[in-house]
């Protein structure tokens, strides 16, 4: 038996590398980059104007108001997209719209509600005086062609995405998303939907993992409900082997007549790194690893296996994530917790603010079996193994379910 910290380090040193692939921008999000992208060009990439109205120059327009307008020869327009080669001189002004390039020799924008307005021919009257640079966007204020847009290793989401696409990216390389298998093994289980028989029972964590693997934006590859047989299982595991990078198991890993995981996982080449950890629920956790890949043994108990997920699969997919999405935080205690004397222990909990103060209440029900103790559960509670129950007022370490927000 290992303890939790030392089994964490294990799982820590085996985290796969993952290839990398071009993927269209649009298709990007939730990837992580592979590579620092670079400005290829200034931004804004030539001066523009930031507002619908007239390019002038500042000095034609000075001390103009409402009650004494100046006017100035109107010699044409550009709208956005035009390219820019239109040109004023003194005394002269021409339409100038949002994102239109500047024409030559104008050094200011004034607003279309300052001026005589759009419909004249000829000239127009200017309202209001301006200055040298008012409502211009300058080449390259924003970003320096070649600087550093986004590091490698950074999470995609709507920012990049738009930066990428401002810059003309189209495809990006990123890590591709790892390959998944996910099964259930029990020759008692029944698909829900199916009519139960007599001793058997519903497989419900194939559905939890399922849900948790969509949850964080990977693909299952393979998924299956495999019975308590060599056979079968040596059957879809070397199979998974072969096509999946992390493979993950509910059941079948505990000393049971029939629990054979363990033994054609290693018949099948997988090196074990630990297959007890000293924590409560869950402590038949087996991991391996196989040619880089990631192989882990859950236990079938419900809870077992979810908060089993939680505790040590989820956190590897933080590190391919590169982000740190949830981390254990200090809570107040608003009731006991069971704390175990050798053992680390995990149990659902509910967050909550009170007077300012994060608070958690841990669930009532504290066995493996009892699955509903997630139900209104907004997060997981962990306590390092001490002696004696730990008291209503004290701190303890949460960490908030992903998906879920404090109450
Ligand atoms: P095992 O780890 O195979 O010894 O299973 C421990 C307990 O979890 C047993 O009571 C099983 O019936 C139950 N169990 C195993 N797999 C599942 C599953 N997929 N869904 C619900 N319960 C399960
Ligand atoms: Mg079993």
């Amino acid at each position: 038996m290992i303890s939790f910290d030392q089994a964490k380090s294990i799982v820590n040193k085996n985290i796969i590398t993952l290839d990398t692939e071009l993927v269209d921008i649009i298709e990007s999000g939730n990837r992580v980059l592979a590579k620092d992208i670079k400005a290829t060009f200034d931004m804004p990439r030539f001066n523009n104007s930031s507002m619908d109205g007239f390019a002038v120059r500042a000095s034609d327009i000075k001390s103009a108001s409402k009650k004494s307008p100046i006017k100035l020869k109107l010699i044409g327009g550009i709208a956005a997209g035009d390219p820019g080669d239109l040109s004023i001189g003194q005394g002269e002004c021409a339409r100038c719209m949002t994102g239109a390039p500047i024409p030559h020799g104008a050094d200011a924008i004034v607003i279309v509600e300052d001026t005589s307005g759009f419909e004249d021919k000829n000239e127009v009257k200017i309202f209001a005086e301006s200055f040298s640079g008012k409502n211009i966007r300058y080449k390259g204020e924003e970003i320096s062609n070649d600087d550093i847009l986004i590091k490698k290793n950074q999470l995609i989401s709507a920012s990049e995405i738009g930066i990428l696409a401002s810059f003309g990216y189209g495809k990006v390389l990123t890590y591709c998303t790892p390959k998944i298998a996910v099964f259930a093994t029990g020759d008692e289980l029944i698909e829900p939907g199916d009519v139960l028989k007599d001793g058997k029972i519903y497989n419900s964590n194939l559905y939890i993992f399922s849900e948790l693997v969509k949850q964080r934006g990977f693909k299952i590859t393979m998924k299956e409900v495999v019975n308590d047989s060599p056979e079968s299982l040596r059957t879809f595991l070397s199979e998974a082997l072969n096509n999946c990078d992390i493979i993950i198991s509910s059941g079948g890993v505990s000393m049971g007549k029939y629990d054979y995981v363990r033994d054609i996982f290693m018949e099948l080449g997988v090196k074990e790194h630990f297959w007890k950890v000293t924590q409560k629920p869950g402590k038949p956790l087996f991991f391996g690893t196989k040619s880089g890949k990631m192989i882990f043994g859950l236990p079938g108990n419900p809870v077992s296996s979810f908060l089993g997920f939680m505790v040590w699969v989820w956190p590897v997919f933080d590190r391919l994530m590169r982000v740190q999405k949830s981390q254990w935080i200090t809570a107040k205690l608003e009731s006991t917790f069971p704390r175990e004397p050798i053992k680390t222990r995990f149990l659902f909990g509910k967050l909550f603010i009170k007077k300012g103060n994060l608070m958690c209440i841990p669930s009532s029900k504290l066995g493996s079996h009892m699955l509903s103790s997630a139900l209104d559960a907004n997060c997981i509670i962990k306590a390092d193994p001490g002696q004696g129950d730990i008291q209503k007022g004290k701190n303890i370490l949460v960490k908030l379910l992903p998906w879920k927000n404090i109450l």
